[in-house]
C-alpha cells in the first residue's frame, strides 16, 4: 500500500489518479477531485462521467473514451489497464475518471492493482456513489429510525453464465433498504426472488434514472407494479433500483419543499 494515500501531495508527471466523478451533477465533485481534474494531461473516462464534469478539464487535456454499455464492452478491461500504465510511463499526469466512486462497482481496485504492479504510483480519490447522491436528490433517505436499520448496495448484473445468483435470504428484512446497481435488465427476476424470499409485495420500490442530472427521472411504485412502471416510463440504464419503506418517509408535499427537483 506504499503508493496509495498520497492525495495531499501534488499530482506528479508519470502518476495515475483514479478519480470518482460522482453521479453527474458537477456540484457533487469533491474539492480533491476538482484539483486532480484541473491538472490532468490526459483523461481516460467512462460513459457515466457527465458532460458538465468533462467541461472542467484543461483545454489541452487529451481525452480517451473507454465507456461501456451493457453487453457492449467498447475497450476490454485489460486494454484500459495497459493504457493507464503506458501513458503514465510516457511521463503524463494520467486522470482515470469514473462515475460515482471508483471503488463501488467501478473496477477501480482492479485498475489500481495493475497500476501499482507496474511500478506506477496511483492516487485514489473517492467520489459520491450513486446510491447515496441519487436517493438524496429523489427525496429518499437510505436509513430512517424505526423504518430502516440497514442498507445494502448490490449488483443486479448477471454473471458470465447468465445467472443472477444473489444471497436472497439476506434481503428479506422489512427494515432493510436495498439499492441495486445495474439491475434494470434483471428487474423481473429481482422482484420475483425478493417476494419468494419473504419481502411483502406491497413494499415501496423506486427507480432513479440519470440521478442528479438535470433530466433525472424518478418513478415510484411497489414490488408488484415496478416492472410495469419500467415499461410504461421506458426506463433505461443508467438507473438505480431502490427498495424499502424509506421511499415513503417524505410526503408528496414535503418532497416539493425539499428543493431537490430543480438542480439548475
Ligand atoms: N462507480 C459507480 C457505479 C458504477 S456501476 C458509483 O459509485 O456510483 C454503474 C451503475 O451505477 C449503473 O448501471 C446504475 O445502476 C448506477 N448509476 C451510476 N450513476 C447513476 C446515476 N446518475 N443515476 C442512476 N444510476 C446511476
Amino acid at each position: 500500500m506504499k503508493n496509495i494515500g498520497i492525495n495531499k501531495q501534488a499530482f506528479i508527471a508519470g502518476e495515475v489518479a483514479l478519480v470518482g466523478a460522482g453521479p453527474g451533477d458537477a456540484d457533487l465533485l469533491t474539492i480533491q477531485a476538482f484539483r486532480f481534474i484541473k491538472q490532468a494531461d490526459i483523461v481516460i473516462y467512462d460513459r457515466l462521467v457527465s458532460d458538465e464534469i468533462m467541461a472542467l478539464l484543461p483545454s489541452a487535456c487529451e481525452k480517451i473514451y473507454v465507456g461501456k454499455k451493457q453487453a457492449e464492452h467498447r475497450v476490454p478491461q485489460d486494454a484500459i489497464n495497459q493504457l493507464l500504465v503506458d501513458h503514465a510511463k510516457l511521463g503524463k499526469k494520467v486522470l482515470r475518471l469514473k462515475g460515482g466512486d471508483p471503488f463501488v462497482f467501478g473496477r477501480g481496485s482492479e485498475e489500481a492493482i495493475f497500476i501499482l504492479a507496474h511500478g506506477v504510483a496511483c492516487h485514489i480519490v473517492p467520489g459520491m456513489t450513486a446510491a447515496s447522491a441519487c436517493t438524496s436528490y429523489a427525496g429518499i433517505p437510505l436509513t430512517h429510525r424505526q423504518v430502516s436499520r440497514s442498507c445494502t448496495f448490490i449488483t443486479g448484473n448477471v454473471q458470465d453464465n447468465g445467472a443472477l445468483d444473489l444471497p436472497w435470504h439476506t434481503l428479506n428484512d422489512a427494515q432493510q433498504t436495498i439499492v441495486f446497481y445495474m439491475g434494470i435488465k434483471s428487474l423481473p427476476i429481482i422482484i420475483e426472488q425478493l417476494i419468494n424470499a419473504g419481502r411483502d409485495k406491497n413494499t415501496p420500490a423506486a427507480l432513479i434514472r440519470k440521478g442528479t442530472h438535470a433530466d433525472q427521472q424518478v418513478v415510484k411504485g411497489t414490488l408488484s407494479n415496478l416492472v410495469a412502471l419500467v415499461k410504461s416510463h421506458k426506463i433505461k440504464p443508467p438507473s438505480l433500483i431502490v427498495i424499502g419503506n424509506v421511499i415513503d418517509v417524505f410526503s408528496t408535499q414535503q418532497m416539493t419543499n425539499l428543493g431537490y427537483f430543480s438542480p439548475n
